[in-house]
């Protein structure tokens, strides 16, 4: 429900940053109202206006404790899109996903599958801190999670990496651990989702680096790219 009723927020939000003031009544309007979403009428909207439409977010709790929004870097178009669980003290100082000592493991694993950093999407479930790097809470992921959707829509990606625990059972609603998930592909809204360890977790566990490199050598062959 509360989802539901983001989700309208939302979309009023974005109608309203693109110059609509109003709706009129009329069988004209409403049945213009009643295409979106249909076909070819859909409204692509930007990852530009989504940022902007986050602005200086207030919407959760997060924002006392956070010096930056992390809100995504990358390839506006890209193929293949990194998800990871919500930014660090670094992400948090520098206003970038992934630029701390996990975020350097990320770009390597990005460069072993012949990719940089600028050619694929990367960003997290929320974009602002959780103070102390606790787990998001079910009401931060509530508020942060539609904006998500949105610059996935936006992108349109192939490919999916939901980077641990957290992205992949957020974005696969399920509880199913990462253990279990990882080593197979699975879908969200017809996107290939690839659930693999997160880096903060191969370089407490580098034993574990093995299973992510399977998982990316799965990765490459769908994506059409011989390793
Ligand atoms: N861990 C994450 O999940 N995301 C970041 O951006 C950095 C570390």
């Amino acid at each position: 429900m509360i989802r539901t009723l983001l989700e309208a927020d939302n979309s009023l939000r974005f109608l309203a940053n693109n110059g609509c003031r109003g709706f009129a009544c009329t069988k004209r309007s409403l049945e213009k109202l009643e295409k979106w979403g249909k076909g070819k009428e859909n409204i692509i909207e930007s990852l530009d206006s989504i940022q902007l439409d986050i602005g200086d977010c207030q919407r959760c709790k997060l924002a006392r404790s956070r010096h930056r929004i992390v809100f995504g870097e990358g390839n506006h178009n890209a193929k293949l899109v990194f998800i990871g669980e919500g930014p660090g003290f670094e992400e948090d100082r520098q206003g970038q996903p992934f630029v701390g000592a996990a975020g350097q493991l990320l770009t390597r694993i990005i460069e072993a599958i012949k990719l940089s950093r600028h050619q694929v999407y990367i960003c997290n479930i929320v974009k602002c801190r959780p103070p102390g790097n606790r787990n998001p809470e079910p009401d931060e992921i509530e508020t942060c999670f539609p904006f998500l959707e949105r610059q996935i829509a936006a992108i349109r990606p192939d490919f999916i990496v939901a980077l641990g625990n957290f992205a992949a059972q957020t974005l696969l609603a399920t509880q199913t651990p990462i253990s279990k998930l990882r080593g197979h592909f699975h879908e969200y809204k017809g996107i290939k989702v690839i659930p693999t360890y997160h880096p903060a977790y191969l370089l407490r566990n580098p034993e574990k680096k093995r299973a992510v490199w399977e998982d990316m050598k799965m990765l490459m062959k769908e994506y059409r790219y011989e390793i």
